[in-house]
């Protein structure tokens, strides 16, 4: 029976970024996968990043991830969204040519040192007591491990619909997994059913492109990668256009055909991703609604019109689109659908994805009840890392809500649990001043070097930036300057006698770059990169300087860990409701445990004394 120390099951975004990220700390890893060719399919809207999933995918790569780096060799056009607001909440966004990036990372899977990919499917796991050993594979044969990462996406017992009509699938031309849904049921977790939907996909060549406002991209393209300054591809427009009246009349007269809203379906959908279904429905005074015209490809002439995703019959889909301003003679290629899918209670699970109560298990992406590619892809890099230091007995990789937005969603999931497909937003952080899409380098690349998953390449760009960065800031800092001076420089500071640095400038006084260059020319001999993250860095300075106090309360109080076999039962003054959620969930902090709902603070002072006053184990003879 062949051996490894870490096997990944599936592989899309979370199956990927796992399989890189436990190779790169060393485990002999398998990715096996129901099927070779779709490694690396985005199986909804052809575009990665934006607000939230930006900052995700920035993380990613800064712990030298694949993502941000496929995104790059595949972006066709690229646009930082909230470019006018503050960088803390600008989401970097691109959108993709699908081909283009399934070969970057079919490539990238080939290339990895200590991955192999094995194509089947999985219908078990191997187990010996409480612990997971293997995988058994539909044809028979046997995988031994130390540790398996589950990452089946939307294909657990998955159901497509398109009207009345359902079939069995894990997305469009591809079977479900129903053999590994029984097992994972069998383990007693707790499961849930949630949907999701997608549009129709528009042959491009009947679009009257004349009709419909086009949307280039950004001048100055900004990329995912920390790697890469410019585009490989050609960039292209995408097109704006809308529902009317007669768009929204239709789905109405139709809407008891709709899978969704004829009682096809029980699972949750995303809220903030409404189909037009739901727009008819619960935006009903809206005149219209804007469709986006994405193009999935240079060389294809598919289009992805974003925001109608459907359920409706695929007769009354090419109804409602022909209403649509320059679709009037449009052809369908693919039939909107919306697919149902089993998840499982992510509070079932620790801060390193590990199935609580079941060691080797790890979950990650779809299956923890999310939605989209980068939070997948967040959730496969934490998972991966965590695999791979149970196999190897390399120290865990813990991230925190301070450090990271993948700290934010990991304590999200395992402590509050899903209601609805859960999504990244900036809104989810409260550190969001610090934890900014353009320094996620700074935040996670010394950790993930640590970690043994950053690369020399990246190491070395990195450490070049960052010695870049500490010098301009120590020159802007040496440079002061007293009113009067800056007065006649034309920069007007409160006449307090007091002289300033320009680096406060930049913040407070909200001085511009090139005013920097002037008082301090010498800033000039800093490359480019790093001159504009020091800008950033000045701006926020002060606001960060409030919110450290915040972290550092935070981390205070995550410093207090919480022993995985702690015995709330016998903690007195503490309700049985509590009891129970803290049972559930099984903090492994206190910060942690104050996120829970209905948490309050007496209880945290109680657990808090209880735990400092906790007399010592004694060592196991
Ligand atoms: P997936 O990318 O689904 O990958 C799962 C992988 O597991 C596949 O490679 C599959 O072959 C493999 N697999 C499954 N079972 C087994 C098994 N037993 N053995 C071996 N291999 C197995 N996201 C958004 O952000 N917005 C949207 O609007 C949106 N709409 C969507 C609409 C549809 C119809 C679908 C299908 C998805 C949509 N998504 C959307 C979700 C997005 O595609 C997923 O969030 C993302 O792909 C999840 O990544 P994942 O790695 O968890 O799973």
């Amino acid at each position: 029976m062949k051996h490894f120390d870490v096997i990944v099951i599936g592989g899309g975004h979370a199956g990927t970024e796992a399989a890189f990220a436990a190779a790169r700390r060393g485990a002999h890893t398998a990715l096996v996968t129901m099927r070779r060719e779709t490694i690396g399919a985005m199986s909804c809207n052809p575009a990665m990043g934006g607000l939230g999933k930006g900052h995700l995918v920035r993380e990613i790569d800064a712990l030298d991830g694949v993502m941000g780096r496929a995104a790059d060799a595949s972006g066709i056009q690229y646009r930082l969204l909230n470019r006018s607001k503050g960088p803390a909440v600008q989401g970097p966004r691109v959108q993709i040519d699908r081909a283009v990036y399934r070969s970057y990372m079919q490539a990238a899977v080939n290339g990895q040192d200590g991955l192999v990919v094995i194509e089947g499917e999985v219908a078990g796991l191997l187990r010996q007591s409480n612990r997971i050993t293997g995988v058994s594979l539909s044809r028979g044969t046997h995988l031994n491990c130390r540790a398996v990462i589950v990452t089946t996406g939307t294909f657990l017992n998955g159901v497509i619909h398109i009207g009345d009509k359902q079939q069995s699938g894990g997305r469009v031309g591809d079977q479900a997994s129903t053999g590994l849904a029984g097992f994972l049921q069998d383990l007693g977790l707790s499961r849930g059913r949630l949907k999701t939907g997608t549009p129709p996909r528009l042959d491009g060549k009947t679009i009257n492109w004349a009709k419909v406002e086009a949307q280039a991209g950004d001048e100055r393209p900004v990329m995912l990668s920390f790697l890469n300054s410019s585009p490989d591809l050609r960039q292209v427009s995408c097109g704006i256009t809308s529902t009317n009246d007669q768009t929204h009349d239709i789905v109405r007269k139709n809407i008891g055909l709709s899978a969704i809203y004829g009682g096809h379906i029980d699972g949750v959908g995303p809220r903030y991703c409404p189909s037009i279904e739901d727009k008819v429905v619960r935006f009903g005074d809206k005149p219209s609604h804007q469709v986006y015209l994405e193009p999935e490809g240079l060389d294809d002439t598919t289009v992805y019109p974003n925001g109608i995703s459907t359920s409706l019959p695929a007769e009354v889909q090419l109804e409602y689109v022909q209403t649509i301003q320059g679709l009037e003679g449009v052809r369908i290629l693919q039939p909107g659908y919306a697919i149902e899918y089993d998840y499982f209670d992510p509070r079932g699970l620790s801060g390193e994805l590990a199935v609580l109560g079941q060691d080797g298990l790890y979950f990650a992406g779809q299956i923890n009840g999310t939605t989209g590619y980068e939070e997948a892809a967040a959730q496969g890099m934490v998972a991966g890392l965590n695999a791979a230091a149970e196999a190897l007995d390399l120290d865990r990789a813990a991230f925190s809500r301070s450090n990271s937005y993948i700290g934010v969603l990991v304590d999200d999931l395992t402590t509050r649990g899903v209601t609805e497909p859960y999504r990244m937003f900036t809104s989810r952080a409260e550190f969001r001043l610090s934890l900014r899409a353009d320094n996620a380098d700074q935040r996670l690349t010394s950790l993930g070097r640590s970690l043994g998953c950053v690369g020399d390449e990246r190491w070395a760009r990195y450490s070049q930036k960052k010695g870049q960065i500490i010098r301009g800031t120590e020159l802007l800092r040496a440079a002061t300057f007293s009113p009067k001076e800056l007065a006649a420089r034309h920069i007007h500071v409160s006449q307090d006698g007091q002289k300033r640095s320009v680096f406060s400038l930049l913040g407070l006084a909200g001085a511009t770059g090139d005013q920097a260059v002037a008082l301090c020319p010498q800033f000039l001999s800093i490359e480019a990169q790093a001159r504009e993250q020091i800008a950033i860095e000045a701006l926020y300075a002060p606001y960060c300087g409030r919110q450290s106090a915040d972290v550092l309360a935070l981390q205070k109080e995550e410093q207090q860990s919480i022993p995985s076999g702690f015995d709330y039962e016998r903690l007195p003054g503490l309700s049985n409701e509590l009891k129970t959620k803290l049972n559930l969930v099984r903090p492994s902090s206190l910060a942690q445990a104050s996120r829970i709902e209905g948490m309050t603070p007496a209880a945290l002072v109680l657990l808090l004394a209880h735990l400092r006053h906790r007399p010592r184990q004694r060592a196991a003879p």
